[in-house]
């Protein structure tokens, strides 16, 4: 059916290592089709965010997506309702080809899959997730050949057939060339037509290229929230990233 991005909505978001608090008291509302850029200094506690919301570090607090309480519930429970992300690096499977990696993603959990495939078609999905992410041309070629900004959107894909309503991307862009970004950016524009997209981002030309909203987190805090032009005129901001 059709898709429809979803909101995420934390409250009072903390997480504590050994006395350590990383993140510290966050609130967090982005809505339905947003593509939200998280920025901050290292150490801000931008990942430990995003591995509280997925389930991979304990948190406290609260985190909603449609409609359902992340926080206390597994890994894979939370990846069951919707939310899907990608590590800083890209982990595809480098002897299967494109189109492999997109079926096992796509297949995952499905048992039905594995008999649609037995007739060699290439299922509707899988062939839309090609499509998006400007692979189709290379989807026989293994993923370990792959040039590394199309091992991001391969990874992307991989989202995308998973029917993956929230995807939370990590560094997406680190090491691109100046034409991936641009592809990636693009990529993502049309990925958040459809679905919600957060991005952590260090490259702040590129987050000014393709931000809908921003968010800066600081010290595990939020520090500033808005619109590009918003953020970078907000004098906490300056503070942070200028030493003003
Ligand atoms: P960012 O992604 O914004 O660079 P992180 O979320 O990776 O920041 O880290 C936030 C803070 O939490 C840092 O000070 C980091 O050292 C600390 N931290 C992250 N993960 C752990 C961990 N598993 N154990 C202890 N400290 C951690």
């Amino acid at each position: 059916g059709e898709l429809k991005g979803e909101g995420l909505t934390v409250r009072d978001l903390r997480v504590t290592f050994d006395g350590f608090t990383a993140v510290d008291g966050v609130d967090l509302d982005i809505r339905p089709g947003d593509l939200r850029f998280l920025i901050g200094p290292n150490g801000a506690g931008k990942t430990t965010l995003i591995d509280a919301v997925t389930g991979l570090v304990k948190a406290s607090g609260s985190a909603r997506f449609g409609g359902q309480e992340l926080l206390g519930r597994p890994v894979q429970a939370i990846a069951r309702t919707g939310i899907g992300r990608t590590f800083q690096t890209a982990t595809v499977f480098e002897n299967l080809t494109v189109l492999q990696n997109l079926d096992i993603a796509a297949g995952a959990g499905r048992r039905w899959w594995t008999m649609l495939r037995r007739r060699k078609e290439v299922p509707e999905p899988v062939e839309r997730a090609l499509e998006t992410i400007g692979l189709s041309a290379l989807r026989d070629r293994p993923a370990g050949v792959l040039a590394h900004g199309q091992k991001e959107w391969l990874e992307i894909g991989m989202l995308l057939v998973q029917d993956v309503r929230l995807l939370l991307l990590d560094e997406p862009v680190a090491g691109m060339s100046h034409d991936e970004r641009q592809a990636t950016g693009e990529l993502l524009q049309r990925i958040s037509e459809e679905r919600t997209v957060v991005v952590i981002e260090h490259d702040m030309d590129f987050m000014r290229s393709f931000a809908r909203s921003v968010s800066v987190l600081h010290a595990g805090r939020m520090l500033s929230e808005g619109t590009v032009a918003e953020v970078q005129a907000d004098a906490k901001v300056q503070e942070v990233y200028l030493g003003r």
